[in-house]
């Protein structure tokens, strides 16, 4: 085979190109216009969110989130390690602290120790959870929901009310994943904690290039994430700015892209779930998603000894996969950071490939792949 079989590259075939045109033709290709309002409407309606509001990325609309919580500089927020540098960082922005912790099998932030820390490592008074390392005040806990699957949200929920914690869900790689059964049966990833974000990046199981959606329940904190996405402006006439902005609003031309894209999400949902399947059919025995879920198949996790080989391997063969994320704890930035007992993210770190996983993506490609890893793995 001579072509690249990439992990996962944009599906661009529906209305982009006819929804771009008229964009351009339009002459609204900034961050006002249309496109940009339909965008939001669509997914607040898609996901049954009250509010959307569309940003220039995934990391920003973290940002806006932390900021529209009114985190502090003095205040710390519970983070795991094992995902992508950018549900992390933003906190770095605002000038607060991580506090790291593992995941579970789901890959996802894990219900039990979040528990035992807040039980064991911290005091709740006068309704705040104070650090007792540190004594500073725990606002918030960002859940991610990685490769597309679902935290345990019912337990991560109940945590964060008996301890009074803000919920962002990052659901950057989750849009289409919801609950089928139990407590948050028909709700969707990014819509049950106080804030969620969605993210169009290239990689994403939607795109528009590159930006990013905030959902709300919450009507002053989706109004005040708009407003400070759009430079804090109070008065349209004469510029009158009663709070430090920034320029985060998402334009039309990406909007345009984002809205053919949206309609065409659940065709790729149904291809991605197909190929998991052929994947496993094949004795490539790929990592469960929550049972209790619909997902969206964004990404599809192989455990193996042989990663690294793998890896080499593949890439000769034109075939592109990559390792999981290196845990953020271990990262320069975060390394002095407190981190609670990081023990499955380790074991997780290791053997986890992600291999081919677009929407794109053939069967024969499927099957070719996983020949070569079975291959690769008898050598
Ligand atoms: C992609 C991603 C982001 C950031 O989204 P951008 O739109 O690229 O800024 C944040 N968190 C996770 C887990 C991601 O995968």
């Amino acid at each position: 085979m001579d072509k690249i079989i990439p992990l996962s590259v944009p599906n661009i075939k529906g209305n982009e190109i006819k929804y771009v045109e008229k964009a351009l033709r339009d002459e609204w290709v900034s961050t006002a216009g249309s496109f940009i309002t339909d965008f939001e409407n669509n997914i607040a309606q898609y996901t049954k969110a009250k509010y959307a509001v569309a940003c220039q990325s995934g990391t920003a609309g973290i940002h806006l989130s932390l900021l529209a919580l009114n985190i502090k500089s003095d205040d710390e927020v519970i983070v795991p390690t094992l995902t992508f540098i950018a549900a992390v960082n933003p906190v770095k922005y605002i000038g607060a602290s991580p506090i790291f912790m593992d995941c579970d099998d789901s890959l996802c932030l894990d219900p039990k120790k979040l528990r035992q820390f807040c039980e064991n490592e911290c005091t709740f008074k006068e309704d705040k959870l104070i650090n007792r390392h540190t004594n500073k005040h725990i606002k918030a806990i960002i859940v991610v929901h990685i490769f597309g699957n679902m935290a345990n949200m019912e337990e991560i929920m109940d945590i964060a009310y008996k301890y009074n914690l803000k919920v962002i869900e990052d659901a950057t790689e989750s849009l289409g994943t919801f609950y089928k059964e139990g407590k948050y049966v028909g709700k969707y990833a990014g819509t049950i904690g106080d804030i969620g974000i969605y993210s169009f990046n290239g990689n994403k199981i939607i795109t528009t290039g590159g930006g990013g959606m905030v959902v709300s329940n919450n009507e002053y904190l989706a109004k005040k994430i708009k407003y400070l996405s759009t430079q804090a402006k109070d008065d349209e006439t004469y510029f009158i700015h009663n709070e430090i902005g920034y320029n985060y609003r998402m334009t039309n031309l990406q909007a345009a892209v984002g809205l053919a894209q949206l309609e065409k999400l659940e065709e790729f949902i149904k291809t991605k779930e197909e190929n998991y399947n052929l994947y496993n059919k094949n004795n490539i025995k790929l990592l469960k998603f929550n049972e209790k879920c619909r997902v969206n198949y964004w990404f599809y996790s192989y455990l193996t000894e042989k990663r690294d080989v793998l890896i080499k391997e593949l890439q000769k063969m034109k075939i592109q996969t990559r390792p999981i994320w290196k845990l953020i704890h271990t990262l320069s930035p975060y390394k002095d950071c407190q981190s609670y007992k990081i023990e499955k993210a380790n074991y997780y770190y290791d053997k986890v490939l992600n291999i081919p996983c677009s929407s794109n993506l053939s069967s024969q490609d499927v099957l070719y792949v996983c020949e070569k890893i079975k291959m690769i793995e008898n050598s």
